[in-house]
């Protein structure tokens, strides 16, 4: 069975596939899948004594049934036990069900009584025929996540016959179980499948109890031990020390109008000194919009070039790309170095001259899009890979880079702030380093909410500002835009007709009614549009306008989300922002504030909010720090969303929560002794919880 996330096909819809859909394989996938809650059937409650909206088991027999169509088609059941009568109501039915409930029938219903008009009834109940006398069951009733097809009764049945299968053996020895305070595994997954009824639901519905403890530790020692043996992994493999000379980095430090923070030199440091090693470096440089990534990057690659070795950095939109390419060039050019530029969408020729320089290493340094990674494209001495904004990048991409640079050094950027739990976890495998700190000189930029009825001052306001020789952005409302997709889709027909292309279609209108709009309210100013839709040598015209102050008001889509670097822009308006993410507007904002004038970031909103907008709002205006931002997403959104787990498709952390710091340590404290003292059972307990899915969960 092909993994859907990779196969991108709609599987048939068959119960494999459902089952595919849970992630359903192994024995140990269903001793896994755990239940969201429990219905207790093991006691009969009587008519009389139950309580309104508490679910609850009844045992009656059918008086009568009928189908009344008042107000609309429905199936309606007189039942009773000794202390009461109740109607048994269903909007939709089968024939089978009616036929069921025929008088004398006796039953056994589930479900929450309430009043209605005809007396207490029960909505949609769980019902079967039962004899007399039938025996309660002993044990609490699993609720199974499931999918649109799957009933409960099939994967009851499904998990209960792979529990009897599967092997549940311990992959904790007693000692650590005790020290540890955790119970047995076996004891602990089959309580959890099939409680006794005297455990209050509450309690394991709330996951406090120590069964689920013991698989929320399970869970995470699997995440620390993958990610540890990667890490292991990635330094048994080779890589060319780059023993560097010093010379060009001297020299682009002397040429630097600024001197590097004191958090620049530290990452540089960290980063000169993996590079000298033999074994691949995989860093991750993070820092603040603005704290001055590039800059510790050009070190970098002019490190690898001194040792003789090529350079490439890859980014994940050709605007950001291209940033890149203009401040590297005006930086490393001046040093007598050559650096090539490489997109999709490049002419058939320029482009094949450029991978024939890079393959025969005549090009030191090398700057793209994911053009980069492209089959044709090989490096005579890959010596250091960079990429920009890695987590933008789509899985597959991630694996090609993963393949390509295998054995060269490789350095990923992020502005977005992992918060410690998440760098602990999911990122564990890289070794970070951090820009705590801004440049000098950065005024702080203030950040004002208005609502939408208030356009023409906020119009007015930005008028102002570039009549007064500034420059000002506005950010057009989204719709949904995928910037790599957007590049790779101008070329590949076959995608114009997808849903995505849509949205972008919709964007690209509404972006430009706002540009042709201000145009109207605003004709003395010079006024640009950029979208991710332009040919690149327009797009790049547009950029060294508004660069050069040509153009005063850059109307733009969120292709400026990221990198984009004019000092002078200081006025920033994000048109219905309430539909933008934390971190989007935390990158958007970061535009503004890059010069010396007083900045502020204007986020236009439109009444009615919804709570998570305006909780998302709210934290926006009240803090510009990352990191703080970093946290309340990651609160808001939860981490499979936040390090792009849509994007893999597959499920991340089940059980436990990342926001669990004491535990998150602990796994990892226990997955380095056992991957040393013992790796068999390091390996049991990765099968049993990745089984062959953890290629992907690294890529
Ligand atoms: P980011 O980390 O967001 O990629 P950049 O590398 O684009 O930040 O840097 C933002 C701006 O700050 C650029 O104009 C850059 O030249 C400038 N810059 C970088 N380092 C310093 C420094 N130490 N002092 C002053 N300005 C700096
Ligand atoms: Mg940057």
């Amino acid at each position: 069975m092909p993994c859907s996330s990779l196969a991108e096909k709609k599987p048939a819809n068959t119960l494999a596939a459902r089952l595919a859909r849970l992630g359903l394989r192994t024995d140990a996938d269903y001793v896994l899948h755990l239940p969201l809650r429990y219905e207790d059937e093991t006691r009969i409650t009587t008519i009389r004594d139950a309580r309104p909206g508490i679910a609850a088991q009844f045992e009656v027999e059918v008086i009568d049934s009928e189908i009344a169509y008042r107000p609309r088609r429905q199936l309606l059941a007189r039942v009773s036990d000794a202390s009461g009568t109740l109607i048994l109501r269903f909007l939709n039915f089968y024939p089978s069900q009616q036929k069921t409930l025929q008088a004398g029938a006796r039953l056994r219903i589930f479900g929450e009584l309430h009043e209605g008009h005809l007396g207490p009834e029960i909505i949609h109940p769980r019902f079967h025929v039962v004899g007399a006398n039938e025996p309660l069951p002993e044990r609490l009733t699993p609720v199974y996540p499931t999918t649109a097809g799957l009933g409960q009764a099939t994967l009851r049945r499904l998990i209960e016959r792979a529990l009897q299968r599967a092997d549940l053996a311990d992959t904790l020895p007693p000692a650590l179980r005790k020290r540890l305070q955790l119970p047995e595994f076996a004891a602990a997954i089959q309580r959890l499948h099939t409680p006794p009824p005297e455990m209050a639901q509450a309690v394991l519905e709330s996951r406090d109890h120590p069964a689920w403890r013991r698989v929320q530790f399970d869970e995470l020692l699997a995440q620390q031990l993958s990610l540890r043996r990667a890490y292991t992994a990635r330094r048994a493999r080779g890589a060319p020390p780059l023993v560097a000379t010093a010379r060009l980095t001297a020299a682009l430090l002397t040429a630097l109008p600024f001197r590097l923070t004191a958090a620049q030199e530290r990452a540089w440091r960290e980063i000169a000194a993996d590079l000298g090693q033999p074994h691949p470096m995989q860093r991750l440089l993070q820092g603040d919009v603005g704290s001055g990534k590039t800059v510790v990057a050009a070190l970098a690659m002019l490190h690898a070039v001194e040792a003789g070795y090529q350079a490439a950095l890859m980014a994940p939109t050709e605007i950001l790309a291209e940033q890149h390419y203009r401040k590297l060039a005006t930086w490393l050019e001046p040093l007598g170095l050559e650096v090539a530029w490489l997109t999709g969408s490049l002419k058939k020729r320029e482009k094949e001259a450029v991978i024939a320089r890079v393959g025969a290493g005549e090009t030191p340094i090398v700057i793209g899009t994911h053009a980069l990674i492209e089959d044709k494209v090989e490096f005579a001495r890959l010596g250091l890979a960079i990429v920009d904004e890695q987590h933008r990048f789509g899985v597959r991409q991630r694996l090609a880079l993963k393949e390509k640079g295998l054995f060269a050094h490789q350095l990923a950027m992020s502005a977005t702030p992992i918060p410690r739990t998440l760098a602990m976890s999911y990122y564990a495998d890289l070794d970070v380093s951090v820009l705590d700190e801004l440049p000098p000189g950065r005024t702080p930029v203030t950040t004002k909410l208005v609502a939408e009825a208030r356009r023409d001052q906020v119009v007015a306001r930005v008028h102002e500002a570039c009549r007064g020789g500034r420059q000002a952005y506005w950010v057009c409302p989204l719709i949904e835009e995928n910037e790599v997709s957007a590049e790779a889709n101008a070329s590949a027909a076959n995608v114009k007709r997808s849903g995505r292309s849509q949205n972008a279609v919709l964007q690209l209108k509404t972006a430009e009614e706002t540009f042709a709009r201000l145009s109207t309210e605003l004709p003395d100013l010079n006024i640009g549009l950029v979208h991710g839709r332009l040919k690149t040598a327009d797009k790049a015209a547009v950029m060294s306008a508004f660069v050069a102050n040509e153009i005063q008001l850059l109307v733009a889509t969120t292709v400026i989300e990221v990198g984009v670097d004019v000092p002078n822009a200081s006025l920033m308006v994000i048109e219905h922002a309430e539909r933008f993410g934390l971190a989007q507007l935390h990158q958007l904002r970061g535009r503004v504030g890059r010069g010396t004038d007083a900045s502020a970031c204007i986020l236009l909103y439109a009444k009615p909010l919804g709570e998570l907008a305006r909780a998302r709002l709210k934290v926006i205006f009240e803090t510009s720090d990352g990191f703080a931002i970093a946290r309340e997403d990651l609160r808001l959104r939860g981490p499979g969303e936040f390090i792009g787990a849509r994007q893999s498709g597959l499920p991340l952390l089940r059980y436990a929560d990342l926001e669990d710091a004491a535990l998150v340590e602990q796994a990892r404290a226990v997955a380095e002794d056992m991957l040393r003292d013992a790796p068999d059972r390091a390996a049991a307990h990765l099968q049993r919880w990745l089984g062959g899915r953890e290629e992907l969960l690294k890529a």
